[in-house]
């Protein structure tokens, strides 16, 4: 049996997708700015796909600024207030000890710009508090960016709460959304989001296409200066096909949101309840504010590489974390931000579900990973010191 869960790292495309995918890339060739019919075809199709965007947001079509992903879109979000703030003589930036390394990494290099940065901590639940955000907040705070929800433990942040006390204090704020628009219900306007980065690989849609919403009033910095395309503020010939996939991915999302949660939250359920019985192991974040397709764990004395390598042997694909960080040798930014140990970070596993699973697949899973647990901890001398008692079991 093959069993994909790795869904936050990327998802397979639908197959509505795809079709417009193809059928556009033969027969939607026109250059949307050009004035001839096959360039005003190729305009319409991309306003029906920002309309369908900004519908699904609660957003209009003229916040809607296409971009090639979720990384733009955050680093564009970011430029966007630190340009303003700086008219301002606003130089503060704030945000959360888990947020996607594309946020993370944009706040770093606006240092070398006289920005100060501010990350505030999350409980040991992985979510941060209001009240927190809110005493992190200074009169030259130029922007709060916290993601809706969280890439490696599926973490729901309180988001609404944040924005509307930014609103409050006249402060910008941004969301990364890309884990949450598609899965969770999502609406800009109510919920006083100013700012909110999607992509559209991670609801089924394809890689390289993406959105920042940019409320009505604020200009979106420019990243990539040319032409006159996205009202002057992201230039380059639209990735029309892509763009309109995403638009019917996001609306089949969206669409079916209730009843995917509900399928996909059973899945979740199921391998949380049949790994949770592996002794030495802990549920990383909360258990109720929670994506439905997330699972992440760690197991003591287990190293979580060793552990990625030996599932896909079984057909399993999951991650020991962020797809970034997977490869380095340094455990999870997030896992080290709820507390936990470098060494039992180090032994994570995160399963990512999507609609496309089945529960024959969480059955499988459920039965594999013990196994796999048992082999991994027989050879190791670590669990062999917390066995024998000479180390002090953590979890
Ligand atoms: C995947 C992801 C991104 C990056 O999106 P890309 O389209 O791959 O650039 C940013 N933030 C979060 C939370 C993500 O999960």
């Amino acid at each position: 049996m093959l069993v994909y869960a790795d869904n936050a790292a990327t998802t397979k495309m639908s197959q509505a997708a795809i079709d417009i995918e193809l059928s556009l890339m033969r027969e939607v060739f026109g250059n949307p700015s050009s004035l001839h019919s096959a360039g005003q075809r190729a305009k319409e199709v991309l306003e029906e796909a920002r309309a369908t965007i900004a519908e699904c947001l609660g957003a209009e079509p003229r916040e809607i600024y296409f971009t090639s992903g979720g990384s733009e879109a955050d680093n564009q979000a970011i430029m966007t207030a630190v340009n303003l703030g700086a008219r301002k003589g606003k130089k503060h930036l704030v945000s959360t000890a888990i947020e996607h390394h594309a946020i993370l990494h944009a706040l770093e290099a606006m240092k070398a710009r006289g920005c100060e940065v501010t990350l505030v901590p999350v409980g040991r639940n992985g979510i941060v508090s209001a009240a927190d955000i809110a005493e992190a907040i200074r009169e030259d705070t130029a922007l709060v960016t916290v993601m809706a929800a969280n890439n490696e433990i599926g973490t729901i942040q309180p988001i609404e709460e944040i924005a509307s006390l930014c609103k409050e204090r006249g402060v910008i704020f941004h969301t990364d959304a890309v884990q949450a628009v598609g899965h969770i219900p999502i609406d800009v306007k109510a919920m006083n989001v100013d700012l909110l980065s999607l992509s559209a690989h991670k609801f089924h849609g394809p890689k390289g296409v993406g959105v920042l919403y940019c409320r009505r009033g604020l200009a979106p910095a420019i990243l990539i200066e040319g032409g006159a395309q996205e009202r002057g503020r992201r230039a380059g010939t639209e990735n029309l096909p892509a763009i309109a996939a995403m638009a019917r991915a996001l609306k089949d999302a969206c669409d079916n949101m209730a009843q995917n949660a509900v399928f996909v939250g059973g899945l979740r359920d199921r391998l949380i309840d049949g790994l949770s019985v592996i002794p030495h192991s802990v549920l990383n974040g909360d258990r109720e504010k929670r994506l439905p397709n997330n699972v992440n764990m760690c197991f003591e004395g287990v190293e979580g590489e060793a552990l990625l390598l030996m599932l896909d042997r079984k057909g399993i694909e999951a991650s020991s974390g962020s797809a970034c960080t997977s490869g380095s040798l340094d455990p999870s930014h997030v896992l080290l931000a709820l507390g936990l140990p470098h060494e039992v970070a180090h032994g994570s596993l995160r399963l990512s579900l999507s609609e496309y699973n089945t529960p024959e697949e969480m059955d499988w899973i459920v039965e594999q990973v013990p196994l796999v647990i048992n082999r991994l901890r027989d050879m190791s001398p670590v669990w062999e010191g917390l066995e024998d008692g000479s180390r002090p079991h953590i979890i």
